[in-house]
């Protein structure tokens, strides 16, 4: 049977502590879907497309990874796509509380899901889609951070 995972999130943008935790879930599931979420209530700074468009660039080397954009459910997205674990990367302890409480309430709402959490490697520990924003927003350096591709769309972003 095809052991299929889903990396959710927004990835806005997608960074390289997201494709460390994409490419590792590629050594222990067949199919890695990304499912990037279409959620109005969260500002973001790229559209929908263009984060689509920025993980399909970064993950092009990694075989057995698909993206795709998903709107409503997390849960439903997955069933939807035939995945029987979600995986999350857990940071420092904040994110804790936080994932602890979304696994239990999509536990709750599909009970064949498993979310699995993966230990962020200790060279993206504190790397966050938000401190990248705020670093290319004043114009700093980027690199080791974002693929290239991921870093030419900020510049090209902050410098309208
Ligand atoms: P969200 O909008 O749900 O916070 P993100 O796009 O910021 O989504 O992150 C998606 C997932 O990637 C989350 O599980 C988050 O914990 C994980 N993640 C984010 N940054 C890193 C990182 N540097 N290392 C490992 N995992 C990360």
């Amino acid at each position: 049977m095809t052991q299929i995972a889903i990396c959710p999130g927004s990835f806005d943008p997608i960074t390289l502590g997201h494709l460390d935790i994409i490419e590792r879930s590629t050594y222990i599931y067949d199919k890695v879907v990304v499912g990037i979420a279409d959620n109005p209530s969260k500002a973001a700074l790229f559209s929908l497309d263009e984060r689509v468009e920025m993980a399909k660039e970064a993950v092009a080397g990694l075989g057995n990874v698909t993206i795709e954009s998903f709107e409503g459910l997390l849960t439903v997205f997955a069933r939807a796509n035939g995945a029987r674990a979600i995986v999350k990367g857990l940071r420092a302890i904040s994110d804790f509380e936080h994932e602890f409480q979304m696994a239990h309430l999509n536990k709750k709402l599909d009970n064949t899901l498993e979310t699995v959490f993966m230990m962020a490697s200790p060279e993206y520990m504190f790397l966050s889609s938000s401190a990248v924003k705020e670093i290319a927003g004043f114009g700093g350096d980027i690199s080791g951070l974002v693929a290239e591709t991921t870093q030419a769309r900020l510049r090209r972003k902050f410098a309208r």
